[in-house]
């Protein structure tokens, strides 16, 4: 690393990257391979939430609930009954030491001698000047990759009540007998399940008439009739009005059909989204347009203003770590070659996967936006429940949809809940990638008995329906 001394210095960079998380680092590498001068400003913890508190945390955590749940079910299986007492203070642990390690290897990444680290907050002065600290820089292009946090929400009481979120749940080490889990989003689920599996009493409670809102209806059924059978109380339709807390515990109080119910509990997981990351930023001064918090970018990732990008979750376009990372990309590249026409993000293989279990996994159109958006499609699905080495597995919840062109038969959509579907909903994304059709999926050899086979049956069904 570049040495920096600390007293008012200005400094000038061809790029500098505001954030070194997925997005941010990303952007810094793609920028310092096209040969440019790249700092990265980042206030710390350095790690960016993925790796410190988003995806890698979660799915250490997850896969000692998912054993915990394979070895009660023993008996079905034919092997004697386990004791599966969970010790949440060790699967903290076991978390963190894997946290540490990801962790310690993204700051190595960030520490490479091509960049230049500053470790302090970032603040613009103008849109051409950043405070980083003691510095000022200015530079070229600036990529502003600042993440998110989650949202403050104004529900009554809420604030006095106490609650957790994904950033301070996932240090708990005292189990709680029993959650609130506020949302029915994919860390509502993730996290409602997981402490569920473990044994703690959870409702989940979720605004909109299904779970996983923004997912085609039979997705978010399926896993909510998932999630009942581990136990968990669902309610939909639920409209939070305010919390309260007793020495006895928490009230969250809801609307539903009409009828204003209280749920009791001793811990609440507030769960209802994040917000981008733009306090103290100062966007006022560079001049760059907001809107609803966050900013706005184009499909080139540029601001307002033009020499100014935004990538990640700090655009809230999609805040999911691979199109973090492409955002990134492409920012970059565009900062660093002016010359050439820019690139732009695709959203066609969009993705999205929640890692409950079953695992629920879903890419490009789905049959809400087809409707919306008046695409003419064909459409079938397939239980696991009919799939042979799905039974085999034990494996049996969910389904498998296809959306197609309904002239071609071209592949537009796919829905997976179930078994592996978020390793399953690769094969689809290559098919796509070369704009494939079901008929190809059909051509394409698949190994018996598989779980991935099972995308053949909806293909056939579509093939039938084209009549091709
Ligand atoms: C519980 C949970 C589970 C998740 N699981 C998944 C998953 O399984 N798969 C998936 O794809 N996505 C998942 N996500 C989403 C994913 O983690 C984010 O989309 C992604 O990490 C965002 O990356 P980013 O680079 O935009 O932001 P971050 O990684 O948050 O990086 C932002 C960086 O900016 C720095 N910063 C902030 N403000 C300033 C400032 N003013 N000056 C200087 N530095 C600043 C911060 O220190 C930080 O290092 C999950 C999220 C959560 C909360």
């Amino acid at each position: 690393m570049k040495s920096q001394s600390s007293a008012s210095t200005c400094k000038t960079h061809d790029v500098v990257v505001i954030g070194g998380g997925s997005a941010g680092y990303a952007a810094a590498r793609t920028a310092r391979d096209a040969g440019a001068d790249v700092a990265i400003v980042d206030q710390g913890p350095l790690g960016g939430l993925c790796i410190l508190r988003g995806c890698m945390p979660t799915k250490a955590i997850l896969r000692s609930a998912e054993v915990a749940a394979l070895l009660r079910r023993a008996k079905e299986f034919g092997l004697s009954p386990v004791s599966a007492h969970a010790d949440l203070s060790a699967i903290v642990d076991r978390k963190d030491r894997l946290v540490r390690e990801f962790a310690d290897y993204r700051i190595q990444q960030l520490h490479d001698p091509r960049l230049t680290l500053y470790q302090s907050q970032a603040v613009f002065r103008s849109s051409h000047e950043i405070a980083g600290g003691e510095t000022v820089l200015s530079a070229g292009s600036f990529i502003i990759a600042t993440g998110s946090r989650p949202s403050e929400v104004p529900i009554l009481g809420l604030d006095q009540a106490g609650y957790f979120t994904s950033d301070t749940i996932l240090d708990l080490r005292t189990q709680p007998s029993s959650l609130i889990v506020l949302g029915g989003g994919a860390v509502a689920l993730e996290l409602g399940q997981f402490f569920a599996r473990l044994g703690t009493k959870v409702t989940i409670l979720q605004r909109g008439d299904t779970l996983l809102s923004e997912m085609d209806e039979d997705v978010g059924r399926a896993i909510e009739a998932a999630l009942v059978d581990d136990g968990i109380e669902v309610v939909t339709g639920a409209q939070l009005l305010r919390a309260t807390r007793d020495t006895t515990g928490i009230a969250v109080w809801a609307m539903k059909n009409g009828h204003e119910r209280s749920y009791v509990g001793q811990e609440i997981l507030q769960a209802l989204g994040r917000q981008p990351n733009i306090e103290g930023l100062r966007l006022d001064l560079a001049e760059v347009t907001i809107d609803g918090g966050r900013i706005v970018v184009d499909g080139a990732m540029r601001t307002s203003q033009a020499h100014i990008y935004a990538v990640g979750d700090v655009n809230d376009v999609t805040p999911i770590v691979h199109l973090a990372i492409q955002q990134g990309e492409v920012a970059a590249y565009n900062a660093t070659h002016a010359d050439r026409p820019a690139k732009m993000i695709d959203h066609r293989l969009d993705m999205e996967v929640v890692f409950t279990d079953p695992q629920v996994a879903v890419l490009g159109l789905n049959e809400v936006r087809a409707k919306a958006d008046k695409i003419p499609y064909l459409t079938a699905s397939y239980p696991f429940a009919d799939h042979g080495k799905a039974l085999c597995l034990g494996e049996a919840k969910g389904f498998v949809k296809l959306i197609v062109a309904h002239q071609t038969g071209e592949i537009l959509g796919v829905q997976i809940v179930g078994p592996e579907a978020g390793e399953l909903i690769h094969e689809l994304i290559a098919v796509m990638y070369y704009h494939g059709t079901a008929a190809d999926l059909l051509r394409m050899p698949h190994y018996h008995p598989t779980l991935a086979e099972i995308v053949t049956y909806p293909a056939e069904s579509v093939v039938g329906q084209l009549g091709i």
